[in-house]
């Protein structure tokens, strides 16, 4: 809307071409793909949506760590110990023992001496890298880097070089153009979440040290679930004790919500004080980091969770493999499998087919994905059965036939 005789544009026109595209997708009938609503939810793989039961494969829950009792059980006792928020940041009244108790079990589960626990991952990124690479400093990062990581950089003052997904020489080019005395920090995903492959750590951290760089790798996708103990690919490569600054989540394996850092470095616990996405907000509920602390404790004895979840990764990335459809990896790579659509219009009737099937997958397109690919993206559960993972597959040839996307 604009007021009376000013030329100055709407402040909205720029989402123009965007809400035309929504509404000539709407206007075919789907529906809506980004405004489900989960009406009840039963378990970590099933839920009612429309009414009808279905099958979820478009969560981050891959250790199925939700619903788990002893989690629930530790989230209730908080919340009614110490009520349902702490109404503080960090720095002032917002550190319960709880959160201490959280902290301790990330520095059990990765080893590390340090770790700070923020109200989000994204926010974790965004404080963080903001805070570490200031002014003079660079951040190298990987051009597919998920958005709270160009955030963190668009919040600091660092010059900032991205390198071609995934490309060992082009970082090494990239780094070995950059000024010898220079701060540099490489930020670096293990699994990236749109195609769910993971990243050559072991080479992209011995160049980076090599180059006087530090690391910081977001292990958001492959806590609890890859490498020995689940501390992520950097440990299944075995470069964790070389990576500078670990970046996580409590909203996916963990179960709940939040984000942390895990560190070795000495001067760490400075960032309390410095980091104004871990100041300037108020802490996790203590029901929250509760829940977070007893399943990260859990995850470490996980064994048998990460190795159903492979198998059931590899299941399905095999039978659809089988079935014609494209996929994002080669090999099953993570617990996300990601199904290359042709276009926007056809991915969306196929996700829209697939929910009347009664199964629900991630539709994801541009700008969160690469190469303006359209994807349905499937993430696995640790507790999804073999018989659900055999449910999923048939429901994918119905749907692609009726598409006709194979
Ligand atoms: N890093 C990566 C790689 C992610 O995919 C995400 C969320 N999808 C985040 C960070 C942010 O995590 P959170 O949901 O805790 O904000």
């Amino acid at each position: 809307m604009k007021s009376g005789g000013c030329t100055a544009p709407d402040l909205f026109d720029k989402f123009q071409p965007l809400i035309d595209q929504r509404e000539a997708l709407l206007s075919t009938g789907l529906t809506d793909p980004f405004n489900l609503v989960m009406e009840r939810v039963e378990s970590p793989t099933v839920a009612i949506c429309n009414g009808k039961r279905t099958i979820l494969l478009g969560t981050y829950n891959y250790m199925g760590q939700t619903f788990d009792p002893q989690v629930l059980a530790a989230g209730h006792k908080a919340l009614d110990e110490y009520g349902a928020g702490t109404t503080g940041s960090r720095v002032l009244n917002g550190t319960y023992q709880g959160h201490r108790e959280c902290e301790e079990a990330l520095k059990r589960f990765y080893g590390m001496d340090h770790a700070m626990v923020f109200s989000t991952g994204y926010q974790a990124n965004l404080g963080i890298i903001s805070t570490i690479a200031g002014k003079d400093d660079y951040v190298i990062l990987d051009i597919d880097s998920h958005a709270s990581i160009y955030d963190g950089c668009a919040l600091g003052n660092a010059q900032i070089v991205a390198f071609r997904h995934n490309d060992v020489e082009a970082l090494e080019k990239r780094l070995k153009r950059l000024p010898a005395d220079a701060g540099k920090l490489v930020v670096l995903e293990g699994v990236y979440s749109m195609l769910g492959d993971t990243a050559p750590l072991k080479e992209m951290v011995a160049i980076s040290k090599a180059a006087g760089a530090m690391v910081l790798v977001d292990e958001a996708h492959s806590m609890g679930f890859i490498g020995p103990n689940g501390r992520g690919v950097a440990e299944d490569q075995g470069v964790l004790d070389d990576v500078d600054f670990v970046i996580g989540t409590f909203s996916k394996s963990v179960g709940t919500v939040g984000g942390f850092c895990v560190s070795n470095h000495p001067k760490f616990e400075i960032l309390r004080l410095v980091c104004r996405p871990y100041v300037f907000t108020a802490s996790l509920p203590p029901s929250v980091v509760a829940t977070a602390a007893t399943s990260i404790d859990l995850l470490r004895g996980a064994a048998d969770k990460r190795a159903h979840l492979w198998a059931n990764s590899r299941r399905l990335h095999g039978g659809l493999k089988e079935l014609g459809f494209t996929l994002g990896t080669e090999t099953p790579q993570s617990a996300i499998i990601a199904v290359i659509m042709p276009d926007l219009e056809r991915g969306a009737a196929m996700w829209e087919a697939l929910l009347h099937e009664g199964l629900y997958v991630n539709l994801a397109r541009p700008p969160a994905t690469p190469a303006g690919m359209t994807l349905l993206r499937c993430s696995l559960c640790a507790l999804h059965s073999e018989e659900q993972v055999g449910e999923i597959l048939g429901m994918f040839e119905a749907a692609g036939n009726r598409v006709g996307v194979i």
